[in-house]
């Protein structure tokens, strides 16, 4: 008993060293990955995702992910200045890419801001406000460091207490793999990929970036209904317990419109 209170203890203390705070919000996270190691990772597996990936050849489509993209970097960087969050962003190297892919409806960030949308979820997107709810949502999962926070629970729970280091020395694919579940790209549950915590989080922080991008908030609860809509109101059973509903969803965001919307006339393009 007494060896397991000691080991409790450093545990414990371990876990307090290891913590971070999400901007924003302040909810305290798991932390033992650091961006200095999660960003290259990133940065080395979105290439080869890109390099498999066919790209979309429609230049329309693809020109309007670049430029949503741009603009939502702009409000975060604009952002993270004025909430004294910048530190956050270092090391990101932003880029955002359709991938050719119409069965697949989801779409993620990468920790550093590599960013992909699937075509798959270009028709639920309906216009160029639609693609703002999600790029806002999917990078603020990014800046909220929900993928780093989701690998160092991964490798707390499949690899021990390992470093990251020590895990792509022991098993480079496997801890690849988790960092692609980790954003919410190895999975074909579509956009249904985090918590409850997780999405509420990103739902919140999403909004305030599409508003301060210029794109009208209001577009937010509106795409959800689109994908309740097309997923017949249903998420699949595993998720059910952990997963918010779309009426939750939607009802929170509601909620959050009027301080979006300041931010939206603040910041509104003449
Ligand atoms: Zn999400």
């Amino acid at each position: 008993m007494k060896y397991f209170n000691f080991l409790s203890l450093i545990l414990a203390g371990f876990l307090m060293v290891q913590c971070a705070t999400v901007p924003v919000t302040g909810r305290k996270q798991l932390s033992t990955v650091s961006n200095d190691e999660i960003i290259p990772m990133s940065f080395t597996q979105y290439e080869q995702v890109i390099k498999e990936a066919k790209l979309s050849d429609d230049k329309e489509q693809t020109a309007m992910i670049k430029r949503v993209g741009s603009r939502i970097q702009k409000a975060v960087e604009l952002y993270a200045a004025e909430q004294g969050f910048s530190d956050a962003l270092r090391g990101f190297n932003w880029e955002f890419n359709l991938i050719d892919n119409d069965s697949t409806v989801n779409a993620w960030c990468m920790p550093g801001g590599k960013v992909a949308f699937y075509t798959g979820i270009m028709p639920i997107c309906k216009d160029e406000t639609g693609v703002a709810v999600v790029m806002g949502h999917e990078v603020a999962h990014a800046v909220a460091s929900h993928g780093r926070e989701r690998m160092s629970q991964g490798m707390m729970a499949q690899l021990g207490l390992g470093s990251l280091q020590v895990a792509m020395g022991s098993n480079p694919t496997g801890t690849q793999e988790l960092l692609m579940q980790s954003i919410g790209a190895g999975t074909q549950l579509g956009m249904l990929k985090f918590s409850r915590t997780h999405e509420s989080e990103a739902d919140k922080i999403g909004l305030i970036f599409m508003a301060i991008a210029g794109y009208n908030p209001e577009a937010a609860p509106k795409f959800w209904e689109r994908m309740s809509a097309g997923s017949g109101g249903q998420a699949p059973p595993e998720w059910q317990s952990t997963h918010p509903s779309h009426e939750t969803r939607i009802s929170d965001l509601n909620a959050q419109l009027p301080k979006a919307r300041e931010y939206y006339n603040k910041y509104k393009r003449n």
